[in-house]
């Protein structure tokens, strides 16, 4: 399997307490899933919203795009998103009360119907917390049988927490939902995926799991990207697939979205907020983070004691993540990291040496250099397969003259895109 050991800087976060910052005063609802702007609107200027309330649908999939907070639609503004292009936004003034959607009908967890445990995903407005923003519903939306379930706690990221602090603190929640998935689904397998050197949280997961027989805990080696489904399903299940999990009969989730699945069977919550890991040498309080969806991130920043504007920031982890231009961001489902850096100048002088390294790490087996170098032909990079890859940074991270190879592939994907 090809990956690296990455210097980790989990300790800046893990053990630390989570910060709930729930109250903001306005939030910006990104009308964006699964990097599409496709969306119809549902409200309008002056529209008084609930928790729950449906702002927007997704033409590209149906999932509602839901309000976060109770208050009055004010109007629409523009903010960066996780993606490091600027989005239109719904701005909503919280009035505070947190009224909610009224609900009914809530069961035990496990005794929904498939069809109304999909429905639910659907209308709760589950998405992916991992990173893909993919609706939820549509994993188990299938006539292909499910027989295999992964939950995905690796978080291979350097300096990323959120997922291990969730799972540290609910690890009977998370069973329990994975057993009811699997009930509800009749699933046969189900593993709880994590790295090998954590070593705390595996006792203390060995300690519970013992009341779950059907779910195994499987541990995997510290390598990035470990954590890239493709990679899990080949380590776990020692299958290969083309695009989707789906393809072995297996449904991949991450160990966040467990948990939304839980609120949402459990209490028939919608997915209002998430948990995100604020961190880096440029902030004195790194923590994981409580917030809303479309929580402004300059009003968390400052709650972090975070001044100086000319440092570099990060939507998502350093191999990953994309820099956005300024703290005008909102924080989306699947931002789960935010670092903040201290610049440094690039001296160095990009010149490419043909060392090969780039192509013999990338996990997607693409030729990175050759791709920068098509980066306007789209034929040719159909050719590289450029779809393939799955944006993981190895390349840019190995690259001896730091040529930034990721931001190039990713441009070339984009333009092979714009140009069907
Ligand atoms: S080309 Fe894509 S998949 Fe391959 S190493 Fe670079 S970012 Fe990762
Ligand atoms: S790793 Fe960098 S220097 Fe080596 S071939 Fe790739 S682009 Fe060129």
């Amino acid at each position: 399997m090809r990956g690296i050991k990455l210097k980790g800087y989990r300790k800046l976060t893990k053990d630390k307490e989570i910060i709930t910052f729930d109250k903001p005063k306005y939030v910006y609802i990104p009308l964006i899933c699964s990097n599409s702007t496709d969306v119809e609107i549902k409200i309008r200027r002056g529209s008084n919203v609930k928790i729950g309330s449906v702002i927007a649908i997704s033409n590209k999939n149906g999932l509602p795009i839901l309000s976060s907070v109770s208050g009055t639609v004010i109007d629409y503004e523009d903010k960066y998103a996780y993606n490091g292009e600027i989005i239109k936004t719904v701005k909503i003034e919280n009035n505070f009360k947190e009224e909610y959607i009224e609900v009914s009908d809530i069961k035990e967890i496990d005794k929904y119907t498939k069809k109304e445990f999909i429905s639910i995903l659907k209308d709760f407005g589950i998405r992916g917390l991992g990173g893909a923003d993919f609706p939820t519903y549509i994993k188990y939306d299938t006539k292909t049988s499910i027989k295999n379930l992964i939950i995905n706690a690796v978080e291979c990221e350097p300096y990323i927490t959120s997922d291990y602090t969730l799972l540290k603190d609910n690890i009977s929640e998370i069973l329990e939902t994975i057993d009811a998935i699997m009930t509800i689904n009749k699933i046969h397998n189900a593993y709880l995926v994590i790295k090998k050197d954590k070593k705390k949280l595996i006792k203390k997961i060995k300690e519970v799991i013992g009341s779950y027989p059907k779910i195994k805990l499987s541990t995997v080696p510290d390598i990035y990207p470990m954590g890239w489904e493709k990679n899990i399903v080949n380590y776990v299940l020692h299958k290969n697939y083309d695009r989707l999990p789906i393809e072995v009969n297996t449904v991949v989730n991450n160990v966040s979205t467990i948990y939304s699945i839980y609120e949402a069977l459990k209490y028939k919550k919608y997915m209002d907020s998430r948990i995100v890991t604020i961190v880096g040498d440029g902030i004195k309080k790194s923590r994981n983070v409580k917030v809303k969806i479309g929580t402004d991130l300059s009003l968390v920043l400052e709650e972090l004691g975070y001044k100086k504007k000319e440092l570099l920031l990060i939507s998502g982890g350093p191999m990953m993540g994309r820099a956005i231009e300024s703290e005008n961001f909102t924080i989306t489902p699947n931002v789960n990291c935010v670092l903040i850096l201290k610049t440094t100048e690039n001296d160095i002088p990009n010149v490419c040496m043909r060392c090969g390294k780039c192509a013999a790490i990338c996990p997607a087996k693409l030729s990175p250099v050759l791709i920068k170098e098509s980066i306007n032909d789209p034929k040719e990079l159909k050719k590289l397969n450029v779809d393939r890859c799955v944006e993981c940074g190895l390349c840019s991270y190995i690259c001896p003259a730091k040529i930034m190879l990721r931001n190039s592939v990713v441009q070339a994907k984009k333009n092979v895109r714009d140009a069907k």
